[in-house]
């Protein structure tokens, strides 16, 4: 079974992965997995760890799909345990590939993707009336990605960026955002640990966004959002401590018409509470 941990916060795990977790003889699962969630499974259950973190790579991807078939065709009841979701950079489409040449059964359990889990625990709706019509998931790891992102595309106005990274990615991002038309006053707000207690949200417009991260000493994992509906997390938060650095970004203006009730150049906020 393919099964989603969600961020970290055990509260946001599926009903089913639950179950799963109950049930399984062997868990494999990455680094991301939360403490709190591998305490929900079966006390007996074989654990092993196979995650890979930039830079130190404990399993390869073959060495896991070795594991997987070895357990399964022992006749054991295997969980492959992801953080957040197994079919949002996951690599989980490529588990099943290899599940399915071997004639091996299995299932997906869907689990709370970072984006989805950082935004909220952050106060930033990804998609906002007026401000963000769309949002893309995006992923930065290693200069080969770089090379094939669309950065015109990204640097649109008006949709939010959700970028899974590591944090030494930012400064790429930042430069190659900016070169493509993107304002360095874009609102950006970067979610270290999210939903987990030790979470921390760092806040500033896409110029500051290399110098805050450094000041603030953001560690992986983090997820950045970066777009309009960034700002919203100054009057938005409602987990853990408030943001940093909020206060010091300029809020976006809508184009008239676009959004009736608020007037013009009043903080985004302010559309929560007319
Ligand atoms: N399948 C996972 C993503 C794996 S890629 C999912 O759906 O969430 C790993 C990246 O996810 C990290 O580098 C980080 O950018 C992000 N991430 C995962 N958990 C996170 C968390 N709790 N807080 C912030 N970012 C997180």
């Amino acid at each position: 079974m393919l099964v989603g941990a969600g961020p970290g916060d055990p509260g946001l795990l599926t009903l089913r992965a639950l179950r799963a977790l109950n049930e399984a003889d062997v868990i494999l699962h990455d680094r991301l997995v939360s403490a709190e969630v591998l305490q929900l499974a079966r006390r007996d259950a074989n654990r092993i760890e196979v995650g890979k973190q930039a830079g130190h790579h404990h399993t390869t991807q073959d060495g896991i799909h070795a594991l997987l078939l070895e357990h399964a065709r022992a006749g054991l009841r295997v969980v492959r345990l992801k953080g957040g979701d197994p079919f949002v950079f996951g690599r989980g489409g490529e588990e099943l590939e290899f599940l399915r040449a071997h004639g091996i059964p299995y299932e997906v359990v869907p689990g709370i993707t970072a984006a989805v889990a950082c935004a909220a625990y952050a106060g930033v709706p990804l998609t906002h009336r007026g401000h963000a019509q769309s949002v893309r998931f995006i992923t930065a790891h290693g200069h080969a990605s770089h090379d094939a992102l669309d950065w015109a595309a990204l640097a649109q106005e008006r949709q939010t960026l959700a970028v899974y990274m590591g944090v030494a990615e930012l400064g790429q991002l930042q430069q190659q955002l900016i070169a493509h038309g993107r304002a360095p006053s874009t609102p950006f707000a970067l979610v270290e640990n999210g939903s987990r207690p030790q979470q921390r949200v760092v806040c500033g417009t896409l110029a500051q966004l290399i110098q805050r991260a450094a000041t603030h000493a953001v560690q992986s994992p983090a997820l950045l959002i970066l777009g309009e509906v960034a700002a919203l997390a100054t009057s938005l938060a409602w987990f853990g401590e408030p943001p940093l650095g909020a206060s010091v970004h300029p809020l976006p203006r809508a184009r008239p018409g676009r959004r009736p009730r608020a007037a013009a150049g009043e903080p985004l906020g302010a559309i929560q509470r007319a």
